[in-house]
């Protein structure tokens, strides 16, 4: 055989997934005790908006009760979306699950995204939507939120008339904490482009816009059991599509992207819902008291919040600094600064304990300031 000069297999490669910045996820656990030298039992971890008391009891019943996993699940997802339809009134039909919430958040960026046309962001927001455009070599359009993170909506408007394929909100918004008002969505609804809603922390809002989608062809709404039933790291998210699109999804979906642990950890999840939503109930008290004990932190501004973390704009002192701090004490939280978002840390909320432990840190970290 002879061999021809041949290019180098990176330039071969899209050129926008070479120049891509890429998502920066959190630390795995392990990975953090062992750098910090104790056991992952000792990290409070309030970094990943994770749920602190874990899955429902019956889900690790159902897991280990299961004899098929050397069988391919149910494509249709027949079961999971019946069960769903039920827990969230709407109609079965309509439903597509996938390995967590990211995983429709990629696919309604499959179904409309075009290389080097606009897709709508409104930072600071949940950092998926913008990766999602640059993979898909989409011409990104980030309209900044106001300084009190609503919507700037005549700009967002602009933004939709302008030619976009697509726009992200999430509802409550992450990192921030804020609604997004049902007037407002409805506003930009009528504007045709289709609207991807990420309400990924809905059960803590108690509001849902998923009622709406049977009225309006261009609203989707994206749901996961990461948050409020404790399954992060099982991977469970589906999205209620209207109905003039659910068939196009069907035909352009990896066939087995819900594995039969995720099936199975759903349904039990749904069969003791009324265990989860006492555990949502206990985050939504422990968050009051959160954000009283921050707000007697005269160095740190917490913001308010329909989700399970907080956003805490740090004043005098580098937010970052303050989380490199808390980590060294075993404390794990999210710094951000970024347009619109400047000097900030998100503190997931925990159980009592975990708010204890990271309050005591917080009033060391506040008393070395003030001696600094
Ligand atoms: N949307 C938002 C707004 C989120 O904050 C997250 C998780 N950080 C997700 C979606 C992804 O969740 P899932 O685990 O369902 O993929």
């Amino acid at each position: 055989m002879k061999i021809q000069p041949r290019p180098d297999v990176r330039s071969l490669v899209r050129q926008n997934l070479v120049d891509m910045p890429g998502y920066e996820p959190v630390e795995p656990i392990d990975v953090v005790a062992q750098r910090l030298g104790v056991r992952p039992e000792e990290i409070v971890k309030l970094d990943g908006n994770e749920n602190p008391y874990g899955p429902s009891p019956k889900v690790a019943e159902a897991l280990a009760a299961f004899r098929f996993y050397h069988i391919y699940p149910d494509p249709a997802q027949t079961r999971v979306r019946e069960a769903v339809a039920e827990y969230i009134g709407a109609p079965p039909g309509q439903l597509v699950f996938g390995s967590g919430s990211d995983e429709l958040l990629n696919l309604c960026a499959q179904l409309f995204l075009m290389a080097g046309e606009p897709v709508v962001t409104a930072p600071p927001t949940f950092g998926m939507y913008e990766f999602l455009g640059q993979v898909y070599g989409a011409r990104v359009v980030a309209v900044t939120r106001r300084e009190d993170f609503t919507l700037d909506l005549p700009a967002l408007e602009d933004a939709l008339d302008a030619g976009a394929r697509l726009l992200y909100l999430a509802s409550p918004n992450n990192p921030t904490g804020n609604r997004l008002p049902r007037g407002e969505l409805e506003r930009l609804l009528d504007h045709g482009v289709p609207i991807v809603l990420d309400e990924a922390y809905a059960e803590f809002a108690g509001e849902s816009a998923v009622n709406l989608v049977s009225r309006c062809d261009n609203l989707i709404v994206v749901r996961t059991f990461s948050k409020w039933a404790g399954l992060a790291g099982l991977r469970a998210g589906y999205a209620v599509f209207p109905r003039e699109l659910v068939d196009v999804v069907w035909r352009m979906k990896i066939p087995y992207n819900l594995s039969v642990a995720s099936e199975q950890a759903i349904l039990a999840s749904l069969a003791d819902a009324d265990t989860l939503l006492e555990h949502v109930r206990l985050i939504l008290k422990e968050r009051e008291r959160l954000a009283q004990l921050l707000s007697e932190q005269h160095w740190l501004r917490p913001y308010p919040s329909d989700a399970n973390f907080i956003l805490c704009e740090v004043r005098g002192t580098s937010a970052l600094g303050v989380r490199d701090r808390l980590r060294e004490r075993g404390v794990l939280t999210r710094h951000f600064d970024a347009p619109g978002l400047r000097n900030c840390i998100r503190i997931s909320v925990g159980k009592p304990e975990h708010t204890d432990r990271l309050i005591a840190g917080l009033k060391e970290i506040g008393s070395e300031i003030a001696v600094a």
